[in-house]
């Protein structure tokens, strides 16, 4: 059994609080791992050590901070295939899906190496009589990225490829369900010759959260997550007068029109809300059919369940692997269980490979309405429900009314009827004719509503902003001979 510690300074640490967390191989059911799990202590060292590489790290020049990115990018490339088998092993989904994963992070790295020109502030030439004005973006300091289970590569590089850019030093706490993958990632970051300290992996649960989130030289907090821990974190962190962003849970649903093409919708329906078992805030979980396409989309997801291999994620033939705990799976279960009673139709009832496995097959519910347990909560698991609605106004009332406002997909041969759709939705991120519209790297990652607390979203352009403070300067070179002393308020003249 592995003993997974830390990585503060530059090196592995570590953990001494004597608390540990179980890691799983959650295809086969076996322990194997313990994660350190750090006090506030170790917090408080790790913040230390960060402190203080930022001082001189956000000294440095932006020329050199992108080479630095360059052969990180580099280093990641070479190690993919590496950093992808240790998100199989700890996380369960299918290796292609873990590459997919990995090539996803890698573009936020390669976004940030273009940093030299993310940072390019602003210039007003003679603003007034002899004055200029001039904007500066400064790192902000230390920057604490708290990150979930479900994508142990993907999530931390949308936080420390940016916030390492722009000058700051970084503490990342993973989730621990699936440690090993961030200490692959310091390591790449050491060898690429980033200076010691600047990113450090401190291992924990909520008490290593809670206490980055109160920690005075904690400056900004990026956060991943479920809704509940969200809030917490957005309203703990901005009492503690941090700047904090705090992605959470979500309910995507995909509305699929009349005109729609079914096969298409059907094939749609199937990557998005089975692939990586469901475990994707990104995931479709409700499938809206509009009017007469009901019967049929039904019918051509049925008819697709049976191709989706489920089995260990390591095993070539399989398209879907486990759930992350035994926990999530017997929760997932419940709703697949407790479907029939709540007055919705089982049309797929998910059954599992054998084994020990925390494996739940993909499941098919029909007729489902808000109220019910399904649909109003985030399940997080390969359950795809499909509301009926009669209406196109029906169906955007139905996304616009749920708590969540992550993504959302529309299926349609109708450009009007997308346009619409585009300009009224109360989602923040939304698909034509895409099933999973995660914006590219050169553009911002957000949800809208209980999927965002705060008002910055996460990479792109919203990342730089979010990871630099704007200085404005404002200056004049007076001739000597025009010096005189004016008490009055300063106007433009
Ligand atoms: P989680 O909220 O249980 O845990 C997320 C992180 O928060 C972990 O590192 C955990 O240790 C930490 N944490 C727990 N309690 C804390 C506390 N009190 N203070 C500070 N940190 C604390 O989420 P999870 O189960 O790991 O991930 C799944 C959830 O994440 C789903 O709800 C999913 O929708 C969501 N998610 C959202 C996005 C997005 O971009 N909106 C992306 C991925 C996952």
């Amino acid at each position: 059994m592995t003993a997974i510690g830390h990585w503060v300074g530059g090196k592995a640490v570590a953990g001494t609080s004597g608390r540990v967390a179980p890691v799983h191989d959650p295809a086969r059911g076996v322990l194997t791992g313990e994660v350190a799990l750090a006090s506030a202590a170790e917090v408080d060292a790790a913040v230390a050590t960060a402190r203080q590489a930022a001082a001189t790290w956000g000294a440095s020049p932006s020329s050199r901070r992108a080479t630095l990115m360059f052969r990180l990018r580099e280093l990641i490339d070479t190690r993919r295939d590496d950093l992808a088998a240790l998100v199989t092993r700890e996380h369960g989904k299918v290796l292609d899906d873990a590459r997919g994963e990995v090539a996803r992070g890698l573009d936020n790295v390669e976004f940030a190496c273009g940093i030299p020109h993310l940072l390019k502030g602003s210039h007003s030439s003679e603003v007034s009589s002899g004055i200029d004005v001039h904007t500066v973006l400064q790192p902000i300091g230390v920057v604490a990225a708290i990150t979930p289970f479900n994508f142990p590569v993907m999530v931390p590089l949308w936080m420390l490829a940016n916030a390492l850019a722009c000058g700051n030093a970084v503490v990342l706490k993973p989730s621990e369900k699936d440690p090993s993958a961030s200490l692959l990632l310091a390591e790449l970051v050491q060898r690429a010759g980033f200076p010691d300290g600047v990113l450090n992996v401190v291992q924990g649960d909520a008490q290593a959260g809670d206490a980055l989130l109160a920690h005075p030289d904690v400056d900004a907090v990026s956060f991943v997550g479920s809704t509940a821990v969200a809030r917490h974190v957005y309203e703990t962190g901005t009492r503690h007068g941090k700047r904090v962003q705090a992605l959470g849970g979500a309910k995507n649903h995909m509305v699929v029109l009349p005109d729609a093409d079914v096969d298409a919708a059907a094939d749609a329906a199937i990557s998005a809300a089975y692939g990586s078992a469901g475990e994707r805030c990104m995931a479709i979980s409700v499938a809206v059919a509009v009017g007469a396409v009901a019967d049929d989309l039904v019918a051509a997801i049925a008819a697709r369940i049976p191709d989706v291999v489920v089995g260990p994620g390591d095993d070539p033939a399989s398209m879907m692997g486990p759930l992350i705990t035994a926990e999530h799976r017997d929760r997932v279960r419940s709703y697949v269980d407790g479907a029939a009673d709540e007055g919705a139709r089982v049309v797929v009832d998910g059954a599992a490979p054998a084994g020990d496995g925390f494996f739940v097959g993909c499941a098919l519910l029909d007729d489902v309405k808000p109220g019910m347990r399904a649909y109003d909560d985030e399940i997080f698991g390969p359950v795809l429900s499909v509301v009926r609605v009669a209406t196109f106004d029906e169906a955007v009332a139905l996304v616009d009314a749920n708590p969540y406002g992550n993504g959302v997909a529309l299926f349609t041969r109708d450009g009007g009827a997308a346009r619409r759709f585009e300009r009224e939705v109360q989602v923040g991120m939304v698909g034509i004719n895409v099933p999973i519209p995660v914006p590219v790297a050169a553009h911002s990652f957000g949800g809208w509503k209980a999927s965002l607390f705060g008002d910055s979203s996460i990479y792109g352009p919203d990342g730089i902003r979010f990871y630099t403070r704007p200085k404005v300067v404002t200056s004049r070179w007076p001739d000597p001979a025009s010096s005189a002393i004016d008490l009055g308020f300063p106007t433009n003249r």
